[in-house]
């Protein structure tokens, strides 16, 4: 059990776990991609850069990988208003484009993003994600490569913050109502 601020958090998927399930997605992308056609990889920060650091050194492709801003969270609460920093986009014209997110919530980042690759002249995209709430998700999205379901739950932990901490922590912790 571990403290931030008021809220206690419990271990929900060990970092073995998650180690684990990273190869295994490491493994499903190889599947997918060649350096012959090397995709743009690009991760969505916050949140994402432990899993995409660990993910992308799994890959037997060579890739472009970015980082890319964009948020909507503030404290536990999705704000529905999602914020892109697309200064950091590369050209996507006819490249295939592979985005990696550390957890699909209600799913306004994603479907606020995803058609602006198109329109951007990405040939090819598709979406990996660690973690992914059924329960709470708003729209239609395809995940093409997901780590696993999780409840409607916050959590904590591998990247994922509260309110700036515990993003270092290598498990997954899930708040304890
Ligand atoms: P969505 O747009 O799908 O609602 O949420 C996407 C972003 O919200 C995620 O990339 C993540 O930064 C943040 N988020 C969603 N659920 C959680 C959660 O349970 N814990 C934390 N720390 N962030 C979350």
């Amino acid at each position: 059990m571990i403290q931030l601020g008021e809220h206690h958090f419990s271990e929900y998927l060990s970092a073995a776990t998650i180690q684990d399930k990273v190869k295994e997605l490491g493994a499903a992308i190889n599947k997918d991609y060649s350096s012959e056609d090397p995709p743009i990889v690009m991760a969505l920060l916050n949140g994402a850069f432990i899993f995409a650091a660990d993910l992308c050194r799994q890959f037997d492709f060579e890739c472009q990988l970015q980082l890319l801003r964009v948020s909507s969270y503030k404290g536990m609460e999705s704000t529905g208003k999602v914020i892109v920093d697309h200064s950091a986009e590369p050209n996507m014209e006819g490249r295939q484009v592979l985005i990696i997110e550390d957890i699909v919530d209600t799913g306004n980042t994603l479907a606020a993003y995803l058609p602006t690759l198109e329109t951007k002249g990405a040939r090819s995209v598709r979406v990996c994600s660690l973690l992914l709430k059924p329960d709470a998700i708003q729209h239609d999205l395809q995940i093409h490569y997901l780590g696993f379901e999780i409840p409607n739950e916050f959590v904590i932990g591998y990247g994922l913050d509260y309110n700036g901490r515990g993003r270092n922590l290598g498990s997954i912790y899930s708040i304890v109502q």
